[in-house]
């Protein structure tokens, strides 16, 4: 169940609700309300609630409605906000925000996301900024931090990637993302990201998506999903970083294990519409680990559009083959512009603007 804090009420009164709750959930979890839209909020599992302690909640002064959601996940749940949501990224570039997610008039402008796999050295950042900015994509990637399979395998600049990035948001005007790995570097992320990636070998890292609830001052986070994680394990993931205190959740399919080794994951594009169903949060398709394959990433790149994607993370290297992380999934300048030009045409397309008049 969701309740609704009324705005008005009195310190004493929402002193009282807080206590009761800690009663009747036998105090499983602090209780912090959350504010969504301006409104205060605290979920909770209904189901472990006895028909008194239900009624004696509903007395309560503070308390303007409860709404039973019967899913486990409750605060990322569509039924909570039909109207879905939109993100605005970027308060750190100057100008540049984007909004991700439905607009107020529910038409779809899917936002490309695009840059190396990880910050290698101040030259290719900055050369891969300025071309993905010209192929037209709206925010830049990049890894400071890396998640590597090997201990042997370049980690990632750290703090002075993250130093990197600021600077080529600076020279670009563009919002940056970069991955978060440990609880204890979420303010320092924060310091220079516009959105903070949560990995997926992080997805259920739960002390991770509490400091991101918590201490992220609400940036906005991309969740990415688990290499074999369940949907319902994901949108619970997203439930811990927003009922901690931070909304502003984006979900990326990046592709799911499976036995077949010719592609490196296989995208589960079915999940996008499935999620629009399930939650409000914007969904994000990342073509380039799902499939691990450079000449993949366009035409997965429409399907994902196709399917209703509110956004593409994309990873672009301008010398692929000497990329010191996952080049053989990297495109260049070129190609990313056809996928950026595809884009537009097709979210043209879906929102029924497209002119059809010279069909005979
Ligand atoms: C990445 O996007 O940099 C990354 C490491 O991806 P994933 O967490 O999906 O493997
Ligand atoms: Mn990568």
């Amino acid at each position: 169940m969701i309740i609704s804090i009324r705005s008005q009420a009195s310190s004493e009164e929402r002193a009282q609700l807080l206590a009761l709750l800690g009663r009747i959930t036998h105090h499983q979890r602090p209780i912090t309300p959350t504010t969504i839209d301006g409104r205060e909020v605290i979920a909770l599992d209904g189901g472990q609630l006895d028909t008194q302690a239900g009624l004696l909640l509903r007395q309560q002064g503070a308390v303007e409605r409860v709404v039973p959601v019967k899913t486990p996940y409750k605060l990322v749940s569509r039924s909570f906000k039909p109207e879905g949501s939109s993100i605005l990224a970027g308060t750190l570039s100057g100008g540049n925000a984007v909004t991700i997610g439905r607009t107020a008039n529910g038409a779809s402008s899917p936002v490309i996301i695009a840059g190396p796999c990880a910050v290698e050295n101040r030259e290719q950042l900055l050369l891969t900024a300025k071309s993905v900015k010209a192929a037209g994509a709206q925010v830049l990637r990049g890894g400071a931090f890396k998640p590597r399979t090997s201990p042997y395998q370049f980690q990632g600049l750290a703090l002075e990637g993250l130093r990197l990035l600021a600077e080529a948001r600076e020279m670009t005007g563009l919002p940056v993302i970069t991955e978060v790995m440990e609880p204890g570097l979420v303010e320092t992320v924060t310091e220079y990201a516009d959105i903070l990636q949560i990995g997926s070998r992080n997805m259920q890292n739960f002390p991770l998506l509490l400091a991101a609830g918590r201490n992220s001052q609400r940036r906005p986070v991309m969740l990415k999903r688990g290499l074999a994680a369940t949907i319902e394990e994901w949108l619970l993931a997203a439930e811990y970083i927003v009922a901690a205190g931070n909304p502003n959740v984006m979900l990326c399919e990046r592709g799911i294990r499976s036995f077949d080794p010719q592609t490196r994951n296989v995208l589960d594009l079915s999940c996008v519409p499935l999620l629009h169903e399930l939650t409000h949060l914007p969904v994000i398709v990342d073509p380039s680990h799902a499939t691990g394959r450079r000449e993949l990433v366009h035409s997965m790149s429409r399907a994902s559009i196709a399917a209703g994607a509110d956004g593409l993370i994309l990873e672009v290297h301008s010398d692929p083959n000497n990329a010191l992380c996952d080049g053989r999934q990297s495109i260049i300048e070129e190609q990313l512009r056809a996928i950026v030009r595809d884009t537009r045409l097709m979210a043209q397309m879906i929102d029924g603007k497209m002119d059809f008049s010279y069909v005979a």
